[in-house]
Parts: structure tokens; C-alpha cells; sequence
């Protein structure tokens, strides 16, 4: 099984599918994570620096699990679907060859994250078209479900699968904590250091979001999704861990 996260920042897969990416590497999966834009938004310091530091903690997060990482590199705040976008993911889709794709939820806080959501449903389609002119690369023809993850918090979102993540939130939030430049209060500081879960408003919302769908469910944590109703995007069968 193929399984492909895509988020608009770098820490938003972690935050709304690590559990569910770590279940799956767990079972054998092949996973994937795709990271839309550069990270450079924050915390403040030089964009360029910041940048890099966003893609190096990526990667480590990604390292966690063994999952292969795609950086797409649009700078913060700079997505719009444009055909050199949805390309771009395209050429993910076609590569990565995904059972399932997870991303964002329609009406999520964030512009990056609604055109992410957007772009996706667009590439996804545009993968199997056979002459599609923006990539060389093979069409991807298989049908694939889209889930979207959480919002947020939770807000304007009344999920339909639960995924239990009880024997990975460790791992979820060791993820998370390779985000270390997301923890700090505003100016970049290479010598800074996560503080403790208790001690720390990110993980708190952490172990917060993912125990309120777990009591949901029945479980200590879990993850929650809702799916793409769509032709060429539903199946007969469960495919999340
Ligand atoms: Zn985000």
C-alpha cells in the first residue's frame, strides 16, 4: 500500500496524520509526505535561512518513519492554483503512486491550506489524464480515494473514519518535535529547545486534538478523516490503518 500525506506546511501532516502515517509504516505501508511550501513564514529571521531549516526538520520528521519526503518549495503565502502548481503535484501523484492521499479539509483556516486542498483534487485528476501537458511524467491511472484530515482543533469537522493511533502518539509527537523552529516564540534561535510536552502550547494541542477523537471512538488517542465522495474516488474497502 501506497500512502500519500500532503500538507501545505511543514508540521501540518505531523499535527492532523502522523499518527496514522506512523500506523501505516508500522504495517508495511509505503509512505509518502509531501510538503507544499518552504516554511519561510516564520519564525522571523532571514527567509532564505529559514527556509532551509524548515526543509532540514522535514526531513527529519519524515525520518522518524521511514517515509519519503517531497519538498515543493513555494514560498509561504505565495500559493494560488496555477498550472506550474497543480504540475507540481501531478508530478508527486505520478511518482508517489498513492492507494490513498491525505490532505487538508475544504474549509480549513488557512489560504495555504485551502489551495492545497484544492490543488490536490485538481492534480489527482489531472495524474491520469494521458496527454496532460504540464508533465513527462507516466499517468497515474489508478482511481485513489482523497480523505482529509482534521481541521484544527477540530472546528467544522464531523468526521466519518477514525484511525486509533493509541500505540503511535509517542511517535506522532516525536515527529512533531523535529519542528523545533515552530516552537519558538518569534525570533529564530539555533540553540533553542522544545520544551517538555506539558510545558508547551503545540504538543498540548497535540495530545488534546488526538484524545478528544480517540474518547470519540472508544480509544486514548485516535486521528479523524472524511473522504472525497467523487467518481473515480470512492472503493468498496477500508484502506487507513
Ligand atoms: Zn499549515
Amino acid at each position: 500500500m501506497n500512502i500519500l500525506a500532503i500538507g501545505a506546511h511543514g508540521d501540518d501532516i505531523e499535527v492532523q496524520c502522523g499518527g496514522t502515517l506512523a500506523k501505516a509504516a508500522a504495517r508495511g505501508d509505503n509512505t509518502f509526505m509531501c510538503v507544499v511550501t518552504d516554511g519561510r513564514g516564520r519564525p522571523r529571521g532571514n527567509p532564505d535561512e529559514i527556509a532551509a531549516v524548515r526543509h532540514k526538520e522535514s526531513q527529519a520528521s519524515a525520518a522518524v518513519i521511514g517515509a519519503e519526503l517531497f519538498w515543493l518549495g513555494i514560498p509561504d503565502g505565495g500559493l494560488k492554483p496555477t498550472d506550474e502548481y497543480v504540475a507540481k503535484f501531478v508530478n508527486v501523484i505520478r511518482q508517489a503512486k498513492p492507494d490513498i492521499i491525505i490532505t487538508h479539509p475544504k474549509d480549513d483556516y488557512h489560504p495555504d491550506h485551502r489551495y492545497t486542498h484544492e490543488m490536490v483534487l485538481d492534480a489527482a485528476q489531472l495524474a491520469r489524464v494521458r496527454n496532460y501537458p504540464h508533465s513527462d511524467l507516466e499517468p497515474y491511472r489508478q482511481p485513489c480515494p482523497i480523505a482529509f484530515m482534521d481541521g484544527v482543533l477540530g472546528l467544522s469537522f464531523i468526521p466519518e473514519e477514525w484511525v486509533d493511533i493509541t500505540e503511535h502518539f509517542d511517535t506522532k509527537a516525536e515527529m512533531l518535535s523535529k519542528h523545533v523552529s515552530q516552537f519558538m516564540p518569534d525570533y529564530y534561535d539555533p540553540n533553542f529547545e522544545v520544551p517538555p510536552m506539558d510545558d508547551n502550547g503545540m504538543m498540548k494541542m497535540l495530545k488534546l486534538q488526538s484524545a478528544y477523537r480517540g474518547l470519540q471512538c472508544g480509544v486514548a488517542y485516535a486521528e479523524a478523516f472524511i473522504y472525497w465522495k467523487s467518481f473515480n474516488r470512492v472503493v468498496p474497502r477500508r484502506i487507513l490503518p
